[in-house]
C-alpha cells in the first residue's frame, strides 16, 4: 500500500517572515553564484563597520581580508540556515513501535539575533510515533536542527521553529518534544558576563502537553534532568 511505503515530505516547515534574522534570506536557496555576489557586498560594508570603529584593517596583515572571511562565515557556516535548502525529509512507517523515540546531545551552534553573539548548547528531541505513525531517519532530525540553528535567532523562537518543523514532517504524530540548553557568549562575555550560566527552553505538544506529564517526566529522566530540575 502507498501509505506505507518511504514517503518524501515537502512540505514547507518555515515559520518565520522570510528576510528576519531567524527566517530565511529573500530569494532563498541560492547558487553559488548568488552567494558570492552577496559574500563581496557584505565584505564591502563590514570593512566600512570596521573603518567606523576606527580599525586599520586595509594595512593590518592579520585584519585586511576579516571583511571577507567574515562574510563568508556568515553565509556558509553561522548563518547557512538563512541561504541553503532543506534536502528531503523522508519518512517511514512506524511498524507499530508505539514508545518514545529520543535523540539527545544534538549539538546547536547558534547566534542571538539581539548581539550576534555565539550561542552554543544541545538539543534533545523526542516524539512518540504512534501505532499508525511515521518516523524519520535519525540524521534527519540533525539536519533539521541545524537548518533552523544557524541562523540569527533567539532560544524560545528557535526550539519553537524546530518543533513546528518536527510536526508538520511528523504527520501522524502523538507529540512532539524539544528542548533546547545552551549558554549565550551576549550574557557570558559582555553585559553581566556571566560565565556559565544556561538557559533550558522546551516545546511540547501531544503527549508530552498531557496533564498529567508521564510522557514529558519519562523525556526529562531519558535526558538525565530528573523529575524536579525541570517541570
Ligand atoms: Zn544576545
Amino acid at each position: 500500500m502507498e501509505e506505507n511505503k518511504r514517503r518524501k515530505l515537502h512540505s514547507n516547515i518555515e515559520s518565520v517572515r522570510t528576510g528576519f534574522a531567524n527566517g530565511q534570506a529573500e530569494g532563498a536557496p541560492f547558487t553559488e553564484k548568488e552567494k558570492t555576489k552577496i559574500i563581496k557586498e557584505a565584505a564591502k560594508h563590514y570593512g566600512k563597520f570596521l573603518d567606523a570603529l576606527k580599525c586599520d584593517w586595509r594595512d593590518d596583515p592579520n585584519s585586511m581580508e576579516t571583511p571577507t572571511r567574515v562574510a563568508k562565515a556568515y553565509v556558509y557556516d553561522l548563518w547557512k540556515g538563512r541561504y541553503d535548502g532543506l534536502s528531503d525529509v523522508t519518512s517511514f512507517p512506524s511498524d507499530g513501535y508505539r514508545g518514545i523515540v529520543l535523540e539527545k546531545d544534538i549539538p546547536v551552534v547558534s547566534q542571538c539575533s539581539h548581539h550576534h553573539q555565539t550561542v552554543l548548547g544541545k538539543a534533545h528531541i523526542a516524539y512518540i510515533p504512534g501505532a499508525e505513525g511515521r518516523v524519520i531517519g535519525l540524521s534527519k532530525i540533525n539536519r533539521i536542527v541545524e537548518h533552523f540553528s544557524r541562523r540569527g535567532a533567539i532560544q524560545e523562537s528557535l526550539t519553537m521553529a524546530i518543533h513546528k518543523a518536527l510536526n508538520k514532517v511528523l504527520k501522524e504524530t502523538e507529540g512532539v518534544m524539544v528542548v533546547i540548553q545552551a549558554t549565550h557568549n551576549c550574557v557570558s562575555c559582555r553585559g553581566v558576563k556571566h560565565m556559565g550560566a544556561s538557559m533550558i527552553t522546551s516545546e511540547v505538544s501531544g503527549a508530552f502537553a498531557n496533564h498529567n506529564k508521564t510522557a514529558k517526566q519519562e523525556v526529562m529522566h531519558m535526558i538525565g534532568y530528573g523529575l524536579d530540575a525541570y517541570k
